[in-house]
């Protein structure tokens, strides 16, 4: 026997130096014991060596997808399984193919696993705000399956990146100060504080989203492990809200028809723009015309054109493709979270949008997400900021930040989303429902449609209006995905 020792929790590198090792002195797999730091030792082994390989090892590209999730699971058996696997890789170059295999199935189980683990806590990340001698800071407690707080750091410096953050977890701790990323040690979970204001907008969120007469307990778990409902704010409702859908669905089943809510009518100006103060005039008087979305984005930064600014954590750009791409869909203004992350619809509101655009067949990576406005208008409610609809002076003044996003995009069709971006965008001064899925043009002669913006859904109180207009929702983006290809 011949030992291959590893730190506690090794990095797929680790593994593989090890593995190397053993590959380059034909160590067959039944003669080494995997061992981690820490573990109990059952067998006496030979120290291990430290060689260098001395003919070149196979490695195909799919093997290495599969070891660097695998190798972050927490079967004991994993670092042996891998090793196996490399091993009879170098006499059957087509192995990790054959996913009949046994030793390739349940390295395929294990990386589904550890996968569907980064999903859930790129979703269920909770932030709570603290303040603390440098401002305020975001904290969250989560607590992963499988070994991936490494592996999901890119993914949160990323959609994060304009606030500072830490994220705490029994294994270990990342911190991101706005522009370096450093690992610590583990915490427990009394590190972050228990709540938060922002608790009540997922558990509005969630509780707009929950359908009694469409639950499926056991998909809807499937969706949101029990493992991970603890440190989930929404999910305190859950066990009521299943309790009480069979009576709420029989209501439904049993309501008359409710005609859809009246809207307010359209927000009219308190200024009109040609009327704004000196120190308001469009900024388009005062800028270049951005040469690319870089540049866009990083003068946007700067922007101080109306008075949103002031009260707002950064302006928002728009993200997604770039490049000519099928739909532009422009929003109304970032919302609490869109602000503190500095990135477009990743709120309550996003979540709908996301839904809506799978439902619909449209990946987000192919659409450019924008808002009309950039800076986000809120009033104090407690520890609360509640959204506030910007006034025809602020959008009109934003409109040139959106106008030459569109330029350097160039969509085929673009998507209003909700009557402010359509007043943005279009000559069209009336209702939405008026002109809702009619082709349009924008000031500039891009295509458009109209539809409503997602936080309506967030909004209706009726379950079957909810439906009714999710379903409506999902057409009105077919419509105009059908429209910009045929365009
Ligand atoms: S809301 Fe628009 S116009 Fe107003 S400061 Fe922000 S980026 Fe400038």
């Amino acid at each position: 026997m011949i030992a291959a020792n590893l730190s506690a929790i090794p990095a797929y590198e680790e593994w593989r130096e090890a593995a190397r090792n053993m590959l380059s002195i034909a160590a067959a797999p039944e003669d080494v014991v995997w061992r981690t730091q820490g573990a109990s030792d059952l067998f006496a082994c030979a120290p291990t060596p430290n060689l260098q390989p001395t003919k070149p090892l196979f490695v195909s590209r799919a093997f290495i997808d599969l070891a660097r999730k695998a190798v972050l699971h927490t079967d004991p058996e994993r670092f042996a399984l891998l090793y196996r696997a490399l091993w009879r890789l170098q006499r059957n170059r087509e192995l990790c193919q054959d996913a009949a295999d046994a030793d390739i199935a349940r390295l395929n189980a294990m990386a589904k696993a550890v996968r569907r683990d980064e999903h859930k806590m790129h979703a269920f990340v909770r932030f709570k705000e603290i303040e603390t001698p440098d401002g305020p800071r975001f904290i969250a407690w989560f607590e992963p399956q499988f070994h991936i707080v490494d592996e999901t750091a890119d993914f949160f410096v990323r959609r994060f990146a304009g606030m500072r953050w830490s994220i705490i977890t029994p294994e270990a701790s990342l911190h991101w100060d706005g522009e370096r990323l450093s690992r610590g040690p583990r915490g427990v979970r009394s590190d972050v504080p228990p709540d938060d204001a922002r608790d009540a907008d997922w558990r509005a969120y969630y509780e707009s989203m929950f359908n009694p007469a469409r639950l499926k307990v056991a998909a809807m778990t499937r969706e949101m492990p029990k493992h991970y409902w603890k440190n989930l704010p929404e999910a305190q409702d859950i066990s009521a809200l299943i309790r009480a859908a069979s009576s709420r669905a029989d209501d439904m089943v049993a309501a008359e028809p409710t005609a859809p809510r009246k809207r307010a009518g359209a927000a009219h100006a308190k200024i009109a723009p040609e009327d704004l103060p000196e120190r308001l005039t469009p900024v388009a008087e005062h800028a270049n015309a951005p040469h690319s979305i870089e540049d866009l984005t990083r003068a946007l930064k700067a922007c101080r054109a109306c008075p949103l600014w002031k009260d707002a954590t950064q302006a928002v750009p728009g993200e997604g493709a770039s490049d000519h791409p099928l739909l532009a869909l422009v929003g109304e203004q970032p919302g609490d979270q869109e602000d503190l992350a500095g990135h477009p619809f990743i709120g309550p509101a996003g979540l709908v949008l996301d839904r809506t655009l799978e439902a619909a067949g449209i990946a987000r990576r192919e659409v450019f997400i924008t808002n009309a406005v950039k800076h986000f208008k809120h009033e104090p409610r407690g520890k609360r900021r509640l959204h506030k609809r910007p006034d025809r002076s602020e959008v009109e003044m934003c409109r040139w930040w959106v106008k030459h996003e569109l330029d350097l995009v160039q969509p085929r069709l673009v998507v209003a989303l909700g009557v402010t971006a359509l007043h943005s965008l279009s000559a069209h001064k009336g209702s939405l429902s008026a002109i809702r899925g009619e082709a349009l043009e924008t000031r500039e002669g891009l295509a458009m449609r109209a539809t409503i913006h997602p936080s309506a859904l967030l909004r209706l109180p009726d379950e079957a209006d909810k439906e009714a207009e999710f379903a409506r929702f999902v057409q009105d983006l077919k419509d105009a995905r059908a429209a910009a290809l045929a365009g």
